[in-house]
């Protein structure tokens, strides 16, 4: 605890001298959430990074997020604090597989999920986060969709859109070990909670939940006076940020093996060696940033 205490005085100090924001997504460590200057979901976090005055971003989170935090920001230093904290989601796709498929779709407008790396990003006409994926695809003239990386996403869109979706196989390990027996056993355990569920779980799964939400919905969902109890299907990690901004309510984790063993990968030790070395540091091409930053652009008129 000691330790801790005088670790985390050592990383604000240097946070200081760098004059760096540390930025944590919601399935951090909560050590890592507590120390951290922003904590939200994907979209809140790459627009925390375009507007910060900060000349260091230090992103706690995976290799997709430094990635778009590089494309908004090309002039400040991008750190991820360990350099194996990738997207299995985002290891689904790569850029030439993507340009093969879309000469099989020429009139198919591509809609890209953020978990996905800068150069399917440069590939696709528009990006989006699991927060305005249904908006995003509706705002587009095209009638026909390719949504990549993520199926089960491009699946919950295709409810909710009357246009033609095409889907990429991708899909998030961690969301689909969360099975619907899971949930209907934590509903009878608990029959006056809500379910709320990611849009990366299986249609299955989805088809249960009473909301369907990105985590930063997930949140405002919990602060709701008429919410006390929630039974929660996605990374075990946000059960740290629900219970620290609403004490007296109830959360339960839909799956303790809804866990992302990559985003575990950042510590406060790594995150002080990153902030004293300045290491590793994330940059994208500038060939790659700029057509991948019009498609995140695109996104960020949108929403
Ligand atoms: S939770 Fe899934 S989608 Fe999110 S970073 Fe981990 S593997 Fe990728």
């Amino acid at each position: 605890m000691r330790v801790d205490a005088e670790l985390i005085d050592k990383i604000l100090s240097l946070k200081r001298e760098r004059n760096a924001v540390i930025l944590a997504h919601n399935y951090q460590l909560g050590e890592i959430q507590d120390i951290a200057d922003f904590v939200g979901d994907s979209l809140e976090l790459s627009q925390d990074a375009a507007r910060t005055e900060a000349e260091v971003i230090v992103f706690c989170g995976v290799l997709f997020m430094a990635e778009t935090a590089s494309i908004l920001c090309p002039n400040k230093v991008v750190l991820l604090p360990d350099i194996n904290a990738g997207c299995d989601m985002a290891d689904m796709i790569t850029a030439e597989g993507l340009r093969e498929r879309k000469r099989e779709l020429p009139g198919a407008a591509v809609v890209c999920y953020v978990n996905s790396p800068a150069e399917v990003k440069a590939e696709s006409d528009v990006c989006c986060t699991s927060a305005n994926a249904v908006k995003v695809v509706e705002s587009l003239d095209a009638d026909e969709i390719l949504f990549v990386p993520d199926q089960y996403l491009g699946h919950y869109v295709s409810t909710k859109t009357s246009k033609k979706i095409n889907l990429w196989p991708g899909f998030c390990p961690s969301h689909a070990r969360i099975k619907p027996q899971d949930i209907t056993e934590l509903r009878q355990e608990y029959p006056q909670a809500k379910v709320v569920v990611h849009p990366e779980c299986r249609p299955e799964v989805i088809a249960l939940a009473d909301e369907v939400l990105s985590t930063g919905g997930m949140c405002r969902y919990a602060r709701r006076d008429d919410v006390t109890q929630v039974i929660v299907g996605t990374e075990i990690g946000i059960i740290h940020r629900l219970r620290k901004e609403n004490p007296g309510k109830k959360f339960i984790p839909v799956s303790e093996q809804a866990i992302c063993p990559t985003m575990k990968l950042i510590t406060l030790e790594s995150v002080l060696r990153s902030l004293r070395e300045m290491t590793p540091e994330v940059k994208v091409p500038e060939d790659i940033r700029l057509r991948a930053k019009a498609s995140v652009d695109r996104m960020l008129e949108i929403v």
